[in-house]
């Protein structure tokens, strides 16, 4: 029997492992710039953790979950999202104490599973990128998050992007939205899809996320959020839209925008790709913001009540550096190919290895004792810059012979020499 991956999921091998590697390592460089550090939690978590915080009704709870009782009975459930398992872990190690800095700030990397149809930048494990930052309600922060989000996608030279915000304003002016699109969207019954005639009763602002072309008909003249901010929430949001201008980002307000998890208030927002290597279509790399009561649900404390946060999807940013033909400077390349061309010659061949490895010199030895002309074609085609040839003149003579892959030109180097050789390769 053949096995085959999981629908949903991907292999990923060699040289694609060296661009999520790249990402991966620019997200450190960036987000330490803003005085993040990374946090790991598991994989999986207790069902209710995702209930509790994404919400019941939600398209992630109530159809994507991956979840199962393990051998105790434990409800467990793959994580669909980080921002649940970070919050519930600030909580339990109380990061809210006094002896740590305030605000906790945050990011983590790694796969996500939801049950989701396939299909291009969507899979069912997917990989994100997320940012959380714990206890500040100064919107500061959240445009401070943004710019750090923004700042990451130029640094890996992905510029064809929209920034789109809104705001969900308040507990209580979300509340008299919510009611005002209950009002709107009963008129329209029965010309809604079957999940947002669903919607219309548990969960009314999702229907504003739907993606049937029938809903969105009716989406579009729903009354504006706008209408429903009072103060407090009108206030933030200014605050928000003027910092932004301070900072020189560009950026479109779009009212309907809602996101696909409970917890949001105040301000939300995507990041999405122009580039065409969608299809056409506007696609979201990235999209969080804030979600003031959350730490709370979690048991944390009420001043500390308060946080933000991004997730971008590593998938869909592949896609969109692809699109904008940016070329990552991958480090596929090896500098020194040891060429040993006869099984007496191993031990020999093997130390020059371990002592070019000690100059920080990625090397690559043949282990398959082939002729010179065949272990030059394969030091030719991983790019080497050096071969190191052991044959069995060489070793009588107790040297090596050097080839220089750029131009072809050799030279015999002595065995006690290399150091001296490396050296001057390295500097
Ligand atoms: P969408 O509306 O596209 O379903 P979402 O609102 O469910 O997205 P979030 O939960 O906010 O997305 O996740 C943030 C980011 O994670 C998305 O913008 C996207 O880049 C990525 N993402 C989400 N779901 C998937 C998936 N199934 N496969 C690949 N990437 C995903
Ligand atoms: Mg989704």
């Amino acid at each position: 029997m053949k096995y085959k991956k999981p629908k949903g999921t991907e292999d990923i091998l060699s040289e694609e492992t060296g661009k999520w590697q790249f990402i991966e390592e620019t997200a450190y460089k960036i987000f330490r710039k803003y005085n993040f550090y990374e946090v790991r939690t598991p994989i999986f978590e207790h069902f209710e953790v995702f209930v509790r915080s994404v919400g019941e009704t939600t398209d992630i709870v109530s159809k994507e979950m991956y979840d199962f009782y393990d051998k105790g009975n434990r409800h467990i459930a793959l994580r669909p999202e980080g921002t649940a398992a970070f919050v519930r872990s600030y909580v339990e190690h109380k990061r809210y104490a006094p002896e740590y800095i305030n605000p906790f700030k945050g990011y983590y990397i790694g796969p996500m599973f939801r049950y989701e149809r396939p299909q291009s930048g969507r899979l069912r494990q997917f990989h994100q990128i997320g940012v959380e930052v714990i206890g500040s309600q100064n919107p500061m922060t959240d445009v401070e998050t943004m710019a750090m989000a923004l700042d990451f996608f130029e640094s890996l030279g992905v510029t064809q992007l929209k920034l789109v915000i809104n705001t969900l304003g308040n507990k209580s002016s979300r509340l008299h939205y919510i009611q005002a699109l209950v009002d709107y969207f009963s008129s329209f019954k029965t010309q809604l899809s079957e999940d947002s005639q669903r919607r219309l009763k548990e969960n009314p602002l999702r229907i504003l996320d739907s993606k049937e072309e029938q809903d969105k008909e009716i989406v579009k003249n729903t009354p504006s959020i706008f209408e429903y901010l009072d103060e407090e929430s009108t206030c933030f949001f200014e605050q928000i839209k003027r910092l932004l201008d301070q900072l020189d980002i560009v950026y479109i307000v779009d009212p309907t925008m809602v996101r696909g998890l409970d917890y949001y208030n105040h301000t939300v927002f995507e990041i999405m790709s122009l580039a065409s290597g969608f299809g056409g279509i506007l696609t979201t790399l990235c999209a969080g913001g804030r979600y003031d009561g959350l730490i709370y649900e979690f048991g944390g404390p009420e001043e500390k009540n308060v946080g933000f946060g991004f997730a971008l999807g590593i998938e869909r940013l592949l896609i969109a550096i692809e699109a904008e033909q940016n070329k990552m400077s991958l480090a596929m390349d090896i500098d020194i190919f040891v060429a040993c061309l006869d099984k007496k010659n191993t031990s020999l061949a093997q130390k020059a290895s371990q002592i070019a490895r000690s100059f920080g010199l990625i090397t690559e030895q043949n282990i398959e004792y082939r002729k010179l002309k065949s272990q030059l074609r394969i030091a030719d085609r991983a790019h080497a810059k050096y071969v190191l040839i052991f044959g069995e003149n060489e070793v009588k003579e107790n040297n090596i012979t050097v080839r220089k892959m750029q131009n072809g030109t050799e030279k015999r180097v002595a065995f006690e020499q290399l150091t001296d050789f490396f050296e001057t390769i390295t500097n």
